[in-house]
């Protein structure tokens, strides 16, 4: 029996939709809309359509959102003296900075940057301070992936409590918060990367199995094991003709859809796995319009939680 698709749009929405009220009470309230701040250094091509995307549903859910782009050729300098900026805005309630910044920056930019950021307008949840209170069960702001994730599996009444879940990837803004969120939910956790030996036989006892790799189809079926439920957060821009036809073969819609815009977005799960597991969260419509609804969330707890403390 094929697995039950765990549908990111359909719950993303209802999230999105339980947002408005709140927004609109802090509209009221305040007398302007809560502001999210984006900072998009460079051209990549993937980062472009990411923040037209997190604009769009912000303006939709009622937020401000202001994005300040800055040229390839900017420096690290230049970047975290607009965050500092952003910092004392009194308009401004969260702030996001896309990732990756570009490689002239250095490999530590990023991790620079994100020490810069306020940690209560920290909308991904990525300053250290933030980081802090995730790994001690009390966040306000968590990055935005994993949370999305823990709340696909409540909505669609997926077990967490005393499951084995195996996260695939220890990356900061995904594997590491994930196995973080998993065990506050009183899951058994295990985290594979890289360097884990003979990884099939890891996944294949996972009751839960979230991957978060970024290589298409790596999640074949004999690494998952039967009724389980799988998470792909993997998202990987493909243009290659030859490996959608080895993933999705020949006359298939994935396969149209590709020759009808020349690229497709890939998760790490192959979709053999569709027959093995019992939920599966696929890609595109799985994980990444959570991550959008959650982004809108925190930029509207960052704004409850300024106001708070003003006092206001
Ligand atoms: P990342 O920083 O590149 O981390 C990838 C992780 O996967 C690393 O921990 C790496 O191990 C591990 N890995 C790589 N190859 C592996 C293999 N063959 N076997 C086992 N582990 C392996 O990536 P990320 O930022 O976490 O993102 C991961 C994926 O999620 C990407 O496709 C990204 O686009 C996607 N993503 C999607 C969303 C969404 O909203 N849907 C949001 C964020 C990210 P090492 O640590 O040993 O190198």
């Amino acid at each position: 029996m094929p697995a039950r698709r765990l549908d990111g749009t359909a719950v993303a929405a209802a999230i999105r939709a339980e947002l408005l009220a709140g927004v609109a009470a802090f509209t009221a309230e305040t007398g302007r809309p809560p502001t999210l701040a984006i900072l998009l250094a460079g051209d990549d091509p993937a980062s472009q359509v990411y923040v037209r995307n997190k604009e769009r549903a912000g303006s939709e859910a009622g937020l401000a959102v202001r994005v300040q782009r800055l040229p390839a050729t900017a420096t690290l300098e230049e970047v975290i003296g607009r965050v500092r900026t952003l910092n004392t805005d009194p308009g401004c309630d969260a702030i996001l900075v896309q990732s990756p910044l570009p490689a002239a920056m250095g490999t530590r930019a990023t991790e620079r940057v994100f020490d810069t950021i306020d940690p209560v307008k920290d909308v991904d949840g990525f300053h250290p301070r933030n980081v802090g209170l995730l790994v001690q069960g009390r966040a306000v702001l968590a990055p935005c992936t994993p949370t999305g994730v823990i709340e696909l599996l409540v909505r669609e009444q997926i077990p967490i409590a005393g499951r084995h879940a195996v996260v695939i990837g220890r990356s900061e803004i995904v594997g590491k918060p994930m196995a973080l969120l998993l065990l506050q939910r009183d899951a058994t956790v295990t985290v594979c990367h890289s360097k884990t030996v003979d990884l099939p036989a890891i996944t294949a006892t996972a009751d839960i199995l979230v991957s978060a790799i970024g290589r298409p189809g790596t999640i074949t079926a004999s690494m998952v094991k039967r009724g389980a439920t799988v998470i792909d957060v993997g998202t990987t821009p493909v243009r290659d003709r030859a490996t959608v036809i080895d993933l999705f073969g020949e006359g298939s819609q994935r396969l149209a859809s590709f020759d009808a815009r020349g690229t497709t977005v890939i998760g790490d799960v192959h979709p053999e796995v569709g027959q093995v597991a019992g939920a599966l969260s696929p890609v595109p419509g799985g994980v990444g319009p959570l991550t959008i609804a959650f982004l809108l969330k925190n930029t509207l707890a960052a704004a409850e939680a300024r106001r708070r403390s003003s006092g206001a």
